[in-house]
C-alpha cells in the first residue's frame, strides 16, 4: 500500500532524502563513522552547515547583512528567543493574533515580562481569516511587530503583509519555510523549527538582521543570537544530524528548481483540494479564500463523528494523519513541499468516494 503522510509536524519528507541517509547512515563519507557518531568540530561536518547555509541564502535570497543561525528549542524556543534578542529598547512588541501560535508567542513575551500588545485578533471568528491593523502601528513602541506568516492550526497565510512602518517584523514561518516565497527584507528576524517543510525535529532556521543585534547580558546562552553568530551556529553542540539531513532537504530542493518552484507545486496542489473542498456537498472548508494557507488544508464535514470516521477510513487505504487540530478538531491535510501532487490526487479520490458511499 502506497503510504501518503499528511501530518502537520513532524512531516513528509522527501523521500530521496531518506534513501540517501540510509545509503549514507552507517558510514559517512566512507569515514566508518555514521553522522550520528561524527564530531562537530571536524571537518566532515564543517562542510555540511557550511553548505546548508550557503543552501539557504540561496534559495531565500538572503542578504548578506543577515545571520543565518542554526538553533534548538524549536517554534516555542523562538518564542522567548525573540523577546529576549531583540526587545531590548522599549520591552514591548506588538503581536496580530491570527492563531493559537501567535497566541502562544505573546504569552510566552509576557512569561519573560515583556509587554505583549494584541493589535488585533481573529479569534471571535474563529480564526477564519486574518487580522487586520485596527490603525497605523504606532511609531517608536514596540520593538516588533510579530507575524505568525502561516496558521498551521488554522489553515491561513499571509501574502501580503501588513502596513508596520519602522518597526521590525518578526515571522514565524514553521510552516511555511521555503514553501513559497517572501521577500527576507521585509522582516527583521524570520525562525522556523524543520520538521515540516526542512527536514527532521531538532534543528531551528533563525534568520536575523544584524543591525538588530546588541549585546544583551540577561540572554541565556543557548538562545543568544549574537553569541550564535559570532561562533558560527557551534557555541555548544549542535543537532548534527538535524543539520546534516536539513543540508540534504535544501539540496532536494535546489533540484527541484528551488522555492519558486516549490511555491507552484504547492499552489497546484492547494488549489485541487481547495476546488474539491468547494464543490463537495459533504467536506467544507470555511477560510476565507484570499487568506488560505498554501500547506494546511483544513476541513469538516460539521459532524465531529463522521469527521473521525473519514480520518479512519483514510488511514486504512494509507491516507494518515489526516485529523484536524484538537483545539478545532475536523480534518486537515498537510501538503508541505515533500507531498507529492499524486498525495492530493489519492486524497481527492478517496473523498470522492467517501462522498458518494454517504449520498452526498
Ligand atoms: N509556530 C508554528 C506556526 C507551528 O506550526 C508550530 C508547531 O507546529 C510552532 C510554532 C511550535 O513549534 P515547535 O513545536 O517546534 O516548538
Amino acid at each position: 500500500m502506497v503510504v501518503y503522510n499528511f501530518a502537520a509536524g513532524p512531516a513528509v519528507m522527501p523521500k530521496p532524502v531518506i534513501q540517501q541517509i540510509q545509503t549514507e547512515l552507517p558510514s559517512l563519507n566512507g569515514s566508518g563513522m555514521s553522522i550520528m557518531e561524527i564530531s562537530h568540530r571536524s571537518p566532515a561536518f564543517d562542510a555540511i552547515i557550511q553548505q546548508a547555509e550557503a543552501r539557504l541564502r540561496h534559495l531565500m535570497a538572503i542578504p548578506d547583512d543577515y545571520a543565518v543561525l542554526f538553533m534548538q528549542g524549536g517554534g516555542t524556543g523562538q518564542f522567548a528567543a525573540a523577546p529576549l534578542n531583540l526587545a531590548t529598547k522599549h520591552h514591548h512588541i506588538a503581536v496580530l493574533d491570527s492563531g493559537q501560535w501567535a497566541s502562544r508567542a505573546a504569552a510566552e513575551a509576557k512569561r519573560l515580562g515583556i509587554a505583549a500588545d494584541v493589535l488585533a485578533t481573529t479569534k471571535p471568528d474563529h480564526y477564519r481569516h486574518l487580522p487586520t491593523m485596527p490603525e497605523a502601528l504606532a511609531q517608536d513602541t514596540y520593538d516588533y511587530l510579530h507575524l505568525c506568516l502561516n496558521n498551521t492550526v488554522e489553515g491561513t497565510a499571509y501574502t501580503t503583509l501588513p502596513e508596520h512602518g519602522d518597526t521590525p517584523l518578526v515571522a514565524d514561518m514553521s510552516s511555511n519555510i521555503c514553501a513559497q516565497r517572501y521577500n527576507v527584507s521585509d522582516f527583521g528576524m524570520i525562525f522556523a523549527g524543520a520538521q515540516k517543510n526542512l527536514g527532521p525535529a531538532g534543528v531551528t532556521v533563525v534568520i536575523v538582521k544584524r543591525a538588530l543585534l546588541s549585546d544583551v547580558e540577561a540572554v541565556p546562552s543557548a538562545l543568544d543570537y549574537t553569541l550564535f553568530d559570532k561562533k558560527n551556529s557551534l557555541y555548544n553542540t549542535p543537532p548534527v544530524f538535524a543539520i546534516y539531513a536539513l543540508n540534504l532537504t535544501l539540496g532536494w530542493i535546489e533540484d527541484l528548481g528551488g522555492i519558486d518552484a516549490m511555491e507552484k507545486r504547492n499552489r497546484e496542489k492547494s488549489s485541487k483540494l481547495y476546488a474539491f473542498l468547494d464543490r463537495s456537498k459533504l467536506f467544507h472548508n470555511y477560510v476565507e479564500p484570499r487568506d488560505r494557507s498554501l500547506t494546511n488544508v483544513v476541513f469538516n464535514t460539521g459532524d465531529a463523528d463522521l469527521d473521525q470516521a473519514v480520518v479512519d477510513a483514510a488511514a486504512a487505504q494509507g491516507l494518515m494523519n489526516l485529523k484536524g487540530h484538537r483545539s478545532v478538531g475536523g480534518l486537515r491535510a498537510s501538503l508541505y513541499n515533500a507531498m507529492p501532487l499524486a498525495g492530493v490526487d489519492a486524497l481527492i479520490d478517496f473523498l470522492t468516494q467517501f462522498e458518494k458511499e454517504h449520498e452526498y
